[in-house]
């Protein structure tokens, strides 16, 4: 398959999906420009190769069209200065205007369109509306890995437009690499740390793992469902009662597949849910009843810690505590540590998931795992097995 990097673009008007899916605040200020900083390598190559560059992105969930505050002209100024270039804006997606200000480009010139979720028709993944914006170059590129996991009109609709002339930017296919080193050609032991607050959403994830790695280390609010299953009392902490049953199996299946499925054996409990609640420490299995499990306990960090030093191949997805609070930070923040120093002896570790990656962020971590992902919902899908129609459309 042709890449990006060997294609001569001069004068083509090439169209990019990127993520700019970012948090603002009410200022309009970007909290954390990671996924813009993600898309710049691409970007960069584009207009050296003197590419006419049409960026198109969401932002957040506008719901009835047009809305200032999800407007994308809020990033103009930061893109263009992380850019080192000036920045053209199109009040809007598709249309005449669009149309002439994309005529009017120069080689390596930058255009960035307005959210494409002003219009429906863009998660509908409307064929009309892909066309329209396919209309306006001559090459499609994605590099939206946050979004690969959406059959949306600009994510994968749009591709077939661009029977001969379709790429992945250089994000999403470092993103495809990463993922398939570590799901296809993992160094052993390989390991999965899983948290996060509720089993709902992780069952696929956890059991296509089953199939792939060596340890399964289960911690974070969904840990104490598994508690109860296996006879724990847990007081109040987060339970989800109609996923015991499951819980159950997935220990029986675990064993059945010869997968160490480790869970937390001890907790850190509040008798209520704040950080100055009353502390105390106890097995997973004896909460008192009027207290709720926060954080895994000293006892499982240095278990957990020891299996994930060992490791060659680590993922991780989801806190193992209510890290945004100090008192319950411990666990996610030490094995975090555990994973960057498994990291710097030689293994490869792949976080991705919002809270993870926030995680990591706060605890000043950033360069010291192999690589983030940008992509939490997209990530878990293609560990999961499934298809990507970002990327499905790309491939076909
Ligand atoms: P998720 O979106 O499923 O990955 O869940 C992330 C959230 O789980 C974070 O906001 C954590 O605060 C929360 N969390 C982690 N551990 C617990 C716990 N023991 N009880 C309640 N919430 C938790």
């Amino acid at each position: 398959m042709r890449s990006l990097t060997d294609l001569s673009l001069r004068e083509k008007k090439v169209i990019v999906r990127v993520d700019f899916n970012v948090p603002i605040d009410d200022n309009f200020k970007i909290i954390d420009d990671r996924r813009i900083l993600a898309a710049i390598p691409t970007i960069k190559l584009l207009i050296k190769k003197g590419a006419k560059v049409i960026l198109m992105s969401h932002l957040g969930r506008p719901k009835n069209g047009p809305e200032n505050n999800f407007s994308l002209k809020h990033l103009v100024s930061h893109l263009s200065d992380v850019l080192n270039t000036p920045v053209r804006f199109s009040n809007d997606c598709v249309g005449n205007d669009v149309q002439k200000m994309v005529n009017n480009l120069k080689i390596g010139e930058v255009l960035l369109l307005e959210n494409l979720r002003f219009y429906s028709q863009e998660k509908d993944g409307d064929v009309e509306f892909a066309k329209q914006l396919a209309n306006l170059a001559d090459v499609y590129v994605n590099d939206a890995f946050g979004a690969a996991h959406r059959a949306h009109a600009s994510t994968s609709i749009i591709a077939q437009f661009f029977p001969e002339n379709k790429f992945f930017g250089l994000l999403l296919k470092n993103e495809l690499d990463c993922l398939k080193k570590a799901l296809y050609s993992a160094k052993r032991p390989f390991t999965a740390i899983i948290g996060g607050a509720k089993i709902t959403g992780k069952i696929d994830l956890i059991t296509a793992l089953f199939d792939k790695v060596d340890n399964l280390i289960v911690g974070g609010g969904m840990a104490y469902t598994f508690a109860k299953a296996i006879g724990g009392n847990i007081g109040k902490s987060l339970v989800e009662n109609k996923k015991i049953p499951l819980a159950k199996n997935l220990v029986d299946e675990a064993k059945n597949k010869g997968v160490n499925l480790i869970l937390p054996t001890d907790s850190v409990n509040a008798d209520n849910f704040s950080n100055d609640a009353e502390l105390h420490v106890s097995s997973i299995k004896k909460i008192d009843s009027n207290y709720i499990g926060l954080d895994i306990g000293p006892e499982s960090i240095r278990s957990f810690s020891e299996i994930i030093l060992n490791s060659k191949t680590i993922i991780w997805n989801g806190p193992m505590g209510v890290f945004e609070m100090s008192n319950f930070e411990s666990g996610t923040k030490e094995i975090a540590n555990a994973i960057c120093l498994a990291t710097e002896r030689g293994g490869f570790s792949l976080v991705g998931g919002g809270d993870s990656v926030a995680a990591i962020k706060q605890f000043g971590l950033v360069r010291k795992v192999s690589y983030m992902s940008t992509g939490g919902g997209a990530m878990l899908k293609y560990l999961e097995g499934k298809k990507l129609p970002g990327v499905e459309a790309i491939l076909s």
